[in-house]
Formats: C-alpha cells, sequence, structure tokens
C-alpha cells in the first residue's frame, strides 16, 4: 500500500479547473477525472479540505462585473463558489465517498454553515470537507480563503493544483525559456510578484509556516503524487 506524506491537506481548485476546455461553466467529463483523483486519495485515509474558486462562473474585478459595487460583484463570486462545491460534491458522492459542504456564507437550505470544530470532526470521520463561499468577505479571493481554512484545520500543506507543472521565473505558457523552479522562499514569490497566489493569501501562508505545493493537475496521478511524498512541481516554503 502507498505510504502517505500527510495526514490532513487542503486541496485548492481553480473555478477554471472544472471548466475543462470550455471557457465558461462546468464540464462533467473533467468533474468525473477530477472526483475520481479526490476519491483515490481520500480512500487512502487521507483527510482532505477543498476550496473551490468561482472563476468558471464570476469573478468581482471581471469584465462582467466592470461598473458594479465591488462588494456586490464579491458576493456573486462567493455564490459561484458555491455552485462549483455542490458540484464537486455530487461528483465525488457518486463515486462513493462521504463528503460535507461548509458555507462561509449561511444558507442552511443547501449546505451546512462553516464552523471549524464541525469541519474538523467530518475530516476525522473520514468526510471530504468542501469549504464554500471564500472566506465570506469581499476584497478576498478564494486562494486567501484556502489558506485562512489550511491555518484553522491545522492542514500539514496546501495544495495548488493549476494548468502548468509549477512555478516558473516567467510565464511557462509564453515563453520556451521559462525555468521551473522546485522549491521557493515565500518572499522571492512575492518580491518578484510570481504567479502563485495572491500577496494576501502568500503572506498568511508565510505567517503560519504552511507549505504550497504547486502542481499540474491536468498530469494524471499528481495529486497522488503529491500526497503520496513524491517531489514534483514546486513548494513555496520558508
Ligand atoms: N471572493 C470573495 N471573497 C472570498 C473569496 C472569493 O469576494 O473570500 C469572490 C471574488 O469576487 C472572487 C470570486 O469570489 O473573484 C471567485 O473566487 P476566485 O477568483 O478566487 O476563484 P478562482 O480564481 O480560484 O476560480
Amino acid at each position: 500500500m502507498t505510504k502517505l506524506r500527510y495526514q490532513r491537506v487542503l486541496l485548492k481548485l481553480s473555478g477554471e479547473a472544472l471548466a475543462g476546455d470550455q471557457k465558461f461553466g462546468i464540464n462533467p467529463e473533467t468533474l468525473d477525472v477530477i472526483g475520481r483523483e479526490i476519491v483515490e486519495v481520500s480512500r487512502m485515509g487521507l483527510q482532505l479540505v477543498l476550496v473551490i474558486g468561482g472563476g468558471n462562473i464570476f469573478r468581482g474585478v471581471s469584465e462582467s462585473a466592470k461598473g458594479m459595487d465591488r462588494a456586490s460583484a464579491d458576493y456573486m463570486g462567493m455564490l459561484a463558489t458555491v455552485m462549483n462545491a455542490l458540484a464537486v460534491q455530487d461528483a465525488l458522492e457518486k463515486l462513493g465517498v462521504e463528503t460535507r459542504v461548509l458555507s462561509a456564507i449561511a444558507m442552511r437550505e443547501v449546505c451546512e454553515p462553516y464552523i471549524r470544530r464541525r469541519a474538523v470532526r467530518h475530516l476525522e470521520h473520514g468526510r471530504v470537507v468542501i469549504c464554500a463561499a471564500g472566506t465570506g468577505n469581499p476584497y478576498f479571493t478564494t486562494d486567501t480563503a484556502a489558506t485562512l481554512r489550511a491555518a484553522e484545520l491545522k492542514c500539514q500543506a496546501i495544495l495548488k493544483a493549476t494548468k502548468v507543472d509549477g512555478v516558473y521565473d516567467k510565464d511557462p505558457m509564453k515563453h520556451d525559456d521559462a525555468v521551473m523552479f522546485t522549491t521557493i522562499p515565500y518572499m522571492e514569490t512575492l518580491e518578484r510578484r510570481l504567479k502563485v497566489m495572491d500577496s494576501t493569501a502568500i503572506s498568511l501562508a508565510m505567517d503560519n509556516d504552511l507549505p504550497i505545493i504547486v502542481f499540474n493537475l491536468f498530469t494524471p496521478g499528481n495529486i497522488k503524487r503529491v500526497v503520496s511524498g513524491d517531489d514534483i512541481g514546486t513548494t513555496v516554503q520558508g
């Protein structure tokens, strides 16, 4: 049996990850593929917290929010993350894994409110905990929400799933000579303005000594590789 490097981790998925080849919304096949990878590590006994973005549906700072009050637009973004959370919950439960969606904005007909101690209990019972509605506050991102939940739920690492293999010195989509880091200090990502997470999220991770492992979600088996301790992607740490 594969040994686990961690007992409890937080996996951050962007909303766009759920859209697959589409520009918008949720692609059922992509959802199923991601779901299977998550279920595999959950069955290995890993306690798993998920935070999912909302960018595939709505972002507070996007073109479609232009002219809107920023806070209202951000609340719409947070509601988008609840939709994604429900979609991922559905996909995971179809594959036979118990889950709970816990929302930072109370909506009791739809899911549980986020209560830290309750989240811990669910994890101890082997349920995948999906944290929805970000931090519940405008002017934040789901990357910050992920770091906040990882800190308070005592996760050992934040797994930041992306479209590329790790953190590069320049955009690998635009530059063939971009070089990937295997490790990089938090401070350097801030100073060089590397696109890992926004600066609020990085600062919070740095202050709480939470390693961020950036890796490619679309290489099959990568989530399992990371949690088994394979050195893939880039680790951002102190
Ligand atoms: N959002 C927010 N507060 C939070 C988390 C998210 O206001 O704590 C809003 C914000 O408008 C953001 C949107 O929700 O643009 C979707 O989240 P994000 O952009 O982080 O999603 P991702 O890029 O990961 O898909």
